[in-house]
């Protein structure tokens, strides 16, 4: 039987009365953009997420670029990213004029390496970017160690991480601000484009509400030139409704990936259990031939936006995707290229990309399976059993 890599007709099926019901009464309001709707699903994030301020967007990549302006990144400024990561995460960077600066990998939990970081600081660094990829939290001590002795700011690039968590506190409230998307296939999604930003600074949040709407306060008057992030009406009422059922779908992901350990683990040459920190041991060799499970660490909730398995030795990661596309499992490659490597990002390194040997590893080696939360048990394992035959073929 085919198993689509993600679908969200089961999930708008069960919601489908609620849906329509919401559009009805978003098309007799009569207002479309921003207003009371919004209000709500802002207060109702802020409380979700546990933080102060909560300004609903266009789309997650606007809530990067939203971050960035309202605190004042620009041209001659850096910006520490990962280049293992979604375009959107760079690319807002350079956007405003800045220079995305990009830091190599922990190849174990996939987000950026805080010690490959640190030596990336120069004096015009202002800022760094952990993407929690995935759905599950990059190193935030020791980001924000560094952070603290460098004097930088923390844009938390949440996009595949509502609802996960570092410590007991939900991922883009632990730094000057958190962004979020809502694209449909995140893990609160929305049926168009929609994106969140958060933050705990209250002169922060004021800057980026007022750039939200072109710079405008009050109305026609400019002393800040911003633009047009603003939200639709209609996306934040339907976020209204999904957004109480996120932790019951979480936990289905959650049991999801139980179910894909308890599958695959006797099968598979496991290595040494991971950590991660400035010290971690993330550089020992796997085990090869190999298929490393993707690892849930300690103190951070996994969201599991993605389940993403590695594939070694190189070059087998490709035959076990053809194998799964022969048998109609839908499985992705996110990402088959690292930003540094980007054609629109060489002028960034006139002479050669520089060398961020995890980050190029990983994009050989990633395959994301299906792991969505309307997946039923019995589907987890028919994907489980493909992995296995490719395995033992
Ligand atoms: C999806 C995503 C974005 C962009 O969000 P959009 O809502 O599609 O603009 C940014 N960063 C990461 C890591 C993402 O996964």
């Amino acid at each position: 039987m085919p198993v689509p890599l993600f679908s969200l007709t089961d999930q708008h099926a069960a919601l489908r009365e609620e849906l329509r019901a919401t559009f009805d009464r978003v098309l007799d309001s009569g207002r479309y953009i921003l207003g009371p709707e919004v209000d709500s699903l802002e207060a109702e994030c802020a409380a979700y997420l546990g933080c102060k301020h909560a300004i609903a967007v266009s789309s997650g990549t606007d809530a990067l670029v939203l971050a960035l302006m309202a605190l004042g990144i620009g041209p001659g400024d850096e910006v520490l990213v990962p280049s293992f990561t979604f375009f959107a995460s760079a690319g807002s960077v350079a956007r405003l004029g800045a220079t995305p600066v990009f830091v190599d990998s922990c190849p174990r939990c996939f987000n950026i390496d805080p010690a490959d970081a640190a030596r990336r600081i120069t004096p015009r660094t202002k800022a760094i970017m952990p993407v929690h990829l995935f759905g599950q939290a990059a190193d935030m001590d020791a980001l924000q160690a560094l952070a603290r002795q460098h004097n930088l700011s923390i844009i938390e690039d949440a996009a595949q991480a509502f609802g996960a968590s570092y410590r007991q506190h939900k991922l883009g409230t632990l730094g000057h601000f958190g962004c979020f998307s809502f694209f449909p296939t995140k893990n609160l999604g929305a049926l168009g484009d929609a994106g969140l930003l958060t933050t705990n600074d209250s002169a922060l949040a004021h800057r980026a509400r007022i750039l939200r709407v072109h710079g405008m306060e009050p109305k026609y008057h400019h002393h800040l030139i911003g633009a047009n992030f603003r939200i639709d009406a209609l996306q934040a009422a339907l976020l209204r409704v999904k957004l109480p059922h996120l932790d019951s779908w979480a936990a289905a992901r959650q049991r999801n990936a139980q179910l894909y350990h308890q599958h695959l683990t006797p099968a598979l040459p496991q290595p040494t259990p991971p950590t991660c920190s400035p010290t971690c041991a993330c550089r020992d060799p796997l085990p090869s031939p190999a298929i490393l499970l993707p690892q849930p660490l300690p103190n951070r909730d996994h969201i599991w936006n993605q389940f993403t398995i590695r594939v070694t030795p190189q070059g087998q990661r490709d035959s076990l995707k053809a194998h799964l596309d022969r048998l109609h499992i839908g499985s992705e490659i996110y990402y088959p290229i690292p930003l540094h490597k980007q054609p629109c990002f060489a002028p960034l390194h006139p002479h050669s990309a520089p060398p961020l040997p995890n980050a190029t590893l990983l994009s050989q080696q990633v395959l994301s399976l299906p792991i969505f939360p309307e997946l039923s048990p019995t589907q987890i394992e028919e994907v489980a059993n493909a992995v296995k035959e490719w395995v033992n073929k």
